[in-house]
């Protein structure tokens, strides 16, 4: 049995070809985003409108919206003085009986619904004190026409769809536009899914589903549910869109595994592992331990390793890294280190330079500039540095290496795909380790990440603290005495974080700057210091270097420090207006303390006004110590479209499916994608089945072969 043939001609025809599209029109379905057929489809209605015909007038309720069809008896306009726009009055009847209507100034009406029209009927009957009589007011109007009779309409005599108003395209008209494309396709039989599955997930075929997400058909359910799970077109479309994303992910992956790598490590895994472990500082976690092994085993495979290393803040991912990137420079070659933040990056140099003792990192940054940084491009052109540890910096195309062979990317999440794009290429597949210290949902992190294998750190280095939060209402003087001064007695360290560096007329929040002066005068003895992202380079370091070394007591800084930053004897943390910032990088900021075996306090400062949404949403911080969990509950009051760059990932995103709604399904689209190109492996039908998946991803997601194109 063969598929039927993907109807690329009729998905892909421009909407300009339909009669009801004419230039205006199509002008603004272009300013919405929508140029073919294909796109129209999936652009689904937010509800419906229970539109069928089935009352006559006598039989109208008081209160609910109705829809009946009546001839115009009589119709006239009425000028009443307190309004602005004259009334329109009309009395309609049936063979039941009689009603009145009226409309606020829609004057149109005199003349498009003339006596002895008939029309449809759509809206609520009222109990009007003025006429002593139930009135019929401000209906939906549509005439019928004589010739064609109810059968045809879009709007009247079934449920309606009703779309999103927007680039001047009102339902109605919008309405009208799907129904003629619908038309179109008539009978179409084509369906993405390959049969099987579609059989195994027992799911409506896809044009059926496609007509009924936007014209339902008789029902009983109640019009809310038709847009929720266990309405059968919903159901469909959401499996289809997680289907699609996940073999979306087995083809990149599938992309991985035919290219070949460039080097191979001199020893086993178990003697690399231990022998690294035996020069490292530390005993490692059972996690990391595992994680390094997961890493060794792909070395040792055909094809370049592409793996997410995944674990909560001061898990000990860098040790982790240094593992892989010493494996690497045994097989022979370079390897790069990204770091979001200049301030990461020269901390990471450093961490790297004691763990792997025989290299010598250089740091690449914007603020290396001049003879240095020629001298430092010739460098590593040669291949006589051979750990080089940078910021954005790194991807620029001057920065060329000579024999790259392991990059490393840090909290992945603060880079867009371009980015992990350009530094990969530029060694000849070279192996991939993405590490985030933002705790994704696993749900998540398996949808979007699919392609890649996971590592999961679930497990903190002993000796780490707890951190207590606590939620205060303002930091004023008693505060910073009360609660600060002790702090400072013990010779430990505080940050304090602002959202803004300098004042500002737009946004009504705490500053940097004031804070900064404040401080400085409030502790007279005690070193205050700065830092913000505006400042160069050198003086981020000096600055950072001082309160490593203690001199400095209290750091004042922006969200800067809000990665990685490794601080032993900081034990507080004052966030202030912290209703400013996400869930996760609140995390992210309280991962900065309680690392040296010192316990730690996270202060919270709302701002002024914050409601009852951001108390809630800070109470999860209080309540939860664990990433994961914060990240689960992030997800679910932001979305996932916002959701810790999801949206720089340049995946598609859903149009109905909800991860976190329906994890179920997504798990279960997963399972059965991977059986099927599992089992597709050799079947005919198979070939014509995934030809079309294939064209059909592509027209509906145009940047999937950007996408395949990268790792
Ligand atoms: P993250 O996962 O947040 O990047 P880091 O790699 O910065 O975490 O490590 C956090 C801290 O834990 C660092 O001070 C590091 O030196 C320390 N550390 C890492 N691994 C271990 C270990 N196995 N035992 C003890 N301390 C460790
Ligand atoms: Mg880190």
């Amino acid at each position: 049995m063969t598929a039927p043939p993907f109807p690329r001609l009729k998905l892909t025809a421009p909407l300009s070809s339909f009669p009801s599209i004419g230039p205006r029109r199509h002008a603004r379905l272009e300013r919405r985003g929508l140029s073919t057929v294909l796109d129209l489809l999936y652009c689904f209605p937010f509800r419906y409108e229970d539109r069928r015909i089935r009352r006559v007038i006598a039989d109208l309720e008081e209160g609910t919206e109705q829809g009946f069809v009546a001839t115009v008896r009589s119709i006239r306009k009425k000028a009443v003085p307190k309004l602005k726009a004259p009334l329109v009055e009309a009395t309609i009847f049936d063979h039941s009986g009689e009603i009145s209507v009226v409309w606020f100034g829609q004057e149109y009406l005199l003349k498009h619904l003339p006596e002895g029209s008939q029309a449809f009927f759509f809206g609520k009957v009222e109990y009007s004190a003025y006429s002593r009589c139930l009135v019929l007011r401000s209906p939906v109007v549509e005439v019928v026409d004589p010739d064609q009779g109810l059968r045809r309409s879009y709007h009247i005599g079934r449920i309606v769809p009703v779309y999103r108003e927007e680039a001047g395209l009102t339902t109605g008209v919008f309405r009208r536009i799907v129904g003629d494309v619908l038309r179109s396709l008539w009978g179409e039989s084509f369906d993405p899914l390959p049969e099987s599955v579609r059989r195994e997930a027992n799911l409506m075929g896809w044009f059926p589903a496609i007509v009924e997400m936007h014209f339902p058909r008789e029902t009983d359910r109640p019009m809310e549910e038709l847009l929720r799970p266990g309405y059968p077109p919903l159901d469909r479309i959401v499996f289809e869109e997680f289907f699609l994303l996940e073999y979306l992910m087995m083809l990149r992956r599938q992309g991985v595994h035919r290219s070949g790598r460039l080097w191979s490590p001199g020893a086993s895994p178990e003697e690399s592992l231990s022998d690294f472990e035996r020069r490292s500082p530390f005993v490692m976690t059972a996690a990391q331990r595992r994680s390094c092994g997961e890493i060794a085993q792909d070395f040792g495979r055909p094809h370049p390793m592409n793996r997410f290393l995944l674990g909560d803040v001061g898990s000990g991912k860098t040790l982790v890294a240094a593992f892989a990137m010493q494996q690497a420079l045994r097989g022979g070659c370079q390897t790069a280190f990204l770091a979001p933040t200049e301030i990461l990056a020269q901390q990471h140099a450093r961490t790297l330079a004691g763990l792997l003792p025989d290299e010598a990192p250089v740091l690449l940054s914007a603020s290396v500039k001049g003879l240095d940084r020629r001298r430092l491009l010739a460098g590593i052109a040669e291949g006589a540095h051979r750990v080089v540890v940078g910021t954005h910096a790194i991807l620029e195309e001057g920065v060329v290496f000579s024999n790259l062979g392991l990059v490393v990317i840090d909290e992945q999440h603060k880079f867009g795909v371009a980015q992990r794009k350009a530094l990969w290429s530029k060694g000849p597949n070279p192996d991939i380790l993405v590490m985030t210290a933002t705790p994704i949902p696993r749900s998540l992190a398996l949808s979007y990440y699919g392609d890649l294998e996971i590592s999961l750190l679930d497990e903190l280095p002993p000796g780490r603290q707890p951190v207590e939060t606590r939620i205060v209402s303002k930091a004023d003087e008693g505060f910073w005495k009360k609660k600060i001064s002790p702090v400072l007695e013990r010779a430990e360290q505080v940050f304090v974080v602002l959202p803004l560096i300098e004042e500002s007329e737009k946004v009504d929040a705490k500053n940097a700057l004031d804070v900064h002066a404040f401080l400085s005068a409030f502790f007279p003895g005690v070193r205050v210091g700065l830092l913000t992202g505006r400042m160069a380079g050198e003086e981020k370091e000096s600055v950072m270097e001082g309160f490593r070394r203690g001199e400095i007591a209290i750091l004042v800084s922006t969200t800067v420090i809000e990665v990685g930053v490794d601080i032993p004897r900081a034990s507080v943390m004052v966030v202030e207006n912290a209703e400013r910032f996400g869930l996760a990088q609140l995390h992210q900021l309280r991962g900065r303390i309680g690392r040296g075996g010192l316990p730690g306090t996270f202060y919270l400062v709302p701002g002024e006004g914050m409601g009852e949404e951001g108390r809630r949403r800070l109470k999860v911080l209080e309540e939860y110590s664990d990433g994961f969990h914060v990240a689960e509950e992030d997800l679910r009051l932001r979305g996932p479209g916002e959701f810790m760059g999801v949206k720089q990932s340049g995946l598609p995103m859903f149009v109905v499916a909800d991860l976190v709604r329906d994890a179920e399904v997504l798990a279960r689209s997963r399972h059965l994608a991977s059986a099927y190109v599992e089992g597709a492996e050799g079947r005919m039908d198979a070939a014509w089945e995934q030809s079309g998946l294939e064209e059909f991803l592509r027209l509906r997601y145009r940047e999937v072969d950007v996408w395949l194109s990268i790792r």
